[in-house]
């Protein structure tokens, strides 16, 4: 049986393959990925396919970032730049006024183009366009990356691409085929190059279709009840391993005293041949990256990403990057679960308390949202034998606060499948703005 409704307009296929690896597929345990992906309510994605069309016409029609003759050469060395981007830093040495943002926050570019409305578009059926080619299907696409992520691997352009190429029923599935290797003819519907699926990662991500995405999918299933309101969040942070180098970076204090601090390479993000000679500014190479120092001061040269999500359920409601990982864990949480309330107001009305690790001690709200440390409270101290009826091995009045505890190692699980069921450790892209995009998709 047919499993995608078909458009109105669209022809009803006349002729429909069946497959027998589909069917293996469907009843293997680790063959989820292929049902879901075959009954995909592409239905709900209409408005976001639409959106993505009018901003991937804006997205080509943007010139190339190159230098003119009468642009003026930039005259900021080397060392400078990398002096200013220290400073920039939301870990800067001097805390620049307005301070940087912890958790990251991308630019949202808003589609000029409104050509293409959602009724417009479905599986199969793209667009047209009076100049160029026909551009690859959207609903295959966004299927490409969520089934990367749902089969575990990086939901970045170069898996996808290597996944559709090497697994024939994954492309099928997604709506692809695989061409002939005497036939090198564009198709639309031709499992798409690398060059292909590294824009529509970008344009997503520049145009705030995953975030879009993500945050529908949370607001529906609270309302739905597929996710229940729970009293308690629990929060904690995690890394990623890096694809960059860093380099250390000396600066003078507030004292005057020699300091170093690691920080990524620089680079350029135009086109032009000459980054010595030309009008625009250094950039760092992968922004957001920084030292994160683990217990036993283990240091990790990498991303840190912010979780919340719900215990008993153990879901994940919300990842988010920190604009810099050499930001202490202290700070991330405050501003993180104040985006997250105010997402989901449904939440917002029934969560209480939330269980957070001693890395969150150093908040700067610690003493006026967490009245039970000694930063407010009042705390005692009396030797245990003026208290005969509590063994302090296991004191009566520690039982609420076990039984409430023994829900706080369910973030450890929500991490795991964050990092290790929906991709693993180690980005292959850079930067936040990329970092971000990974993180919505296995959301
Ligand atoms: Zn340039």
């Amino acid at each position: 049986m047919l499993s995608l409704p078909i458009a109105p307009g669209l022809q009803i296929p006349l002729i429909y393959e069946v497959r027998s690896d589909d069917a293996d597929l469907r009843n293997t345990i680790d063959g989820e990925w292929f049902d879901i992906l075959d009954h995909f309510p592409w239905q709900d994605y209409r408005q976001v396919a639409a959106d993505y069309y009018n901003a991937r016409y804006d997205f080509n029609q943007l010139p190339p970032q190159k230098a003119t003759e009468d642009d003026a050469i930039n005259p900021e060395t080397q060392g400078e730049a990398r002096q200013r981007l220290l400073f920039d830093r939301a870990t800067a040495p001097q805390p620049t006024a307005p301070p940087a943002p912890i958790p990251y926050q991308g630019e949202v570019v808003a589609a000029q183009t409104q050509d293409v409305q959602a009724a417009d578009v479905a599986p199969g059926l793209v667009p047209p366009r009076l100049v160029g080619r026909k551009p690859k299907c959207f609903f295959g696409l966004l299927k490409g990356f969520i089934g990367a992520s749902l089969m575990g691997f990086a939901p970045e352009p170069e898996q996808v691409r290597l996944l559709l190429k090497s697994n024939p029923a994954f492309a099928r599935v997604c709506g692809f085929f695989h061409q002939r290797k005497d036939c090198d003819d564009y198709h639309f519907e031709a499992v798409p190059s690398l060059r292909k699926l590294e824009p529509f990662d970008q344009i997503m991500t520049a145009a705030g279709l995953w975030g879009r995405i993500k945050r529908t999918a949370v607001t529906d299933n609270l309302a739905s009840g597929v996710i229940q309101p729970e009293p308690e969040l629990v929060g904690d942070t995690t890394h990623f391993h890096a694809y960059s180098s860093f380099e250390t970076v000396p600066y003078q204090d507030a004292h005057g005293k020699e300091q170093k601090k690691s920080q990524s390479k620089r680079t350029k993000t135009c086109g032009c041949e000459d980054w010595h000679a030309c009008p625009h500014a250094w950039a760092l190479r992968d922004e957001g990256a920084g030292t994160i120092v683990k217990s036993g001061k283990q240091m990790i040269w990498g991303h840190k990403a912010s979780a919340i999500g719900l215990p008993k359920q153990g879901i994940v409601l919300d990842a988010v990057a920190v604009a810099d990982a050499a930001t202490h864990d202290g700070q991330t949480f405050y501003p993180h679960v104040q985006s997250v309330l105010g997402a989901y107001p449904l939440l917002a009305a029934s969560v209480q308390r939330v269980l957070y690790d001693s890395a969150c001690i150093g908040c700067q709200h610690l003493a006026q949202y967490c009245n039970r440390t000694p930063a407010s409270g009042r705390t005692i101290t009396v030797p245990f034998d003026t208290l005969k009826h509590i063994d302090p091995e296991d004191p009566p009045m520690a039982k609420r606060f076990k039984a409430i505890m023994t829900r706080r190692p369910a973030v450890e699980r929500m991490i795991k499948r964050l990092k290790c069921d929906l991709g693993d450790d180690r980005l292959s892209t850079r930067g936040n703005e990329c970092f971000q995009a990974t993180l919505w998709i296995r959301r």
